[in-house]
């Protein structure tokens, strides 16, 4: 179950009467930490990066998107925790809403932690890493928080045969739970 008042930022910032978004009600059953990035046309086009942490998704807005080739690094601003059932949301987020705009599943999958604390401990110490088990993003990444810096973080993919020099956010525009483009998402 989420600690309490991990997600009360998320709750603070949305209408759950307005926003199809989910409350974050429901508990996780899933044994393997799950990863998701979530492509969103919000004011400004960009991924959200989330990673399951004790029971919430620990998350940053990646504003290029992940990159598979390690000399990428991707500035990664962190944002509010969201509840787990937020990894499968895919929709219209309203006008009148933070975040308004479409969101889609653009990878999904499981992660194991590669560094030797736990990820909380990872978190609070400002370095993470993490081997992705997803659809489009596999291989090892580190997320690592910037000197002297508040919220903006580096996500770098590592080197292993994992790496590559392709563009999945170009390649593989679509979600992987749809198989919809973004601009395909329509209001239900
Ligand atoms: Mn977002």
């Amino acid at each position: 179950m989420p600690e309490e008042n991990s997600l009360k930022e998320y709750k603070k910032k949305r209408d759950f009467k307005s926003t199809p978004e989910p409350s974050g009600k429901k508990p996780s059953k899933k044994e393997n930490p799950v990863f998701v990035v979530q492509k969103h046309d919000a004011s400004h086009l960009h991924y959200d990066f989330r990673l399951e942490i004790r029971g919430v998704l620990a998350s940053w807005a990646v504003p290029k998107g992940p990159s598979l080739n390690p000399k990428n690094k991707r500035l990664a601003v962190k944002t509010e925790n969201h509840p787990l059932d937020y990894a499968d949301f895919e929709g219209i987020i309203p006008k009148d809403q933070y975040g308004a705009g479409r969101v889609i599943v653009w990878d999904y999958g499981t992660y194991k932690n590669s560094s030797e604390q736990p990820m909380k401990k990872a978190l609070e110490n400002s370095k993470l890493v993490f081997f992705l088990n997803g659809e489009k993003l596999k291989g090892e990444f580190a997320l690592i928080k910037m000197k002297n810096s508040e919220k903006n973080w580096l996500l770098i993919k590592k080197s292993d045969d994992h790496a590559s020099k392709k563009n999945p956010l170009k390649n593989k525009p679509e979600s992987v739970l749809s198989g919809k483009k973004i601009e395909e998402i329509k209001k239900k």
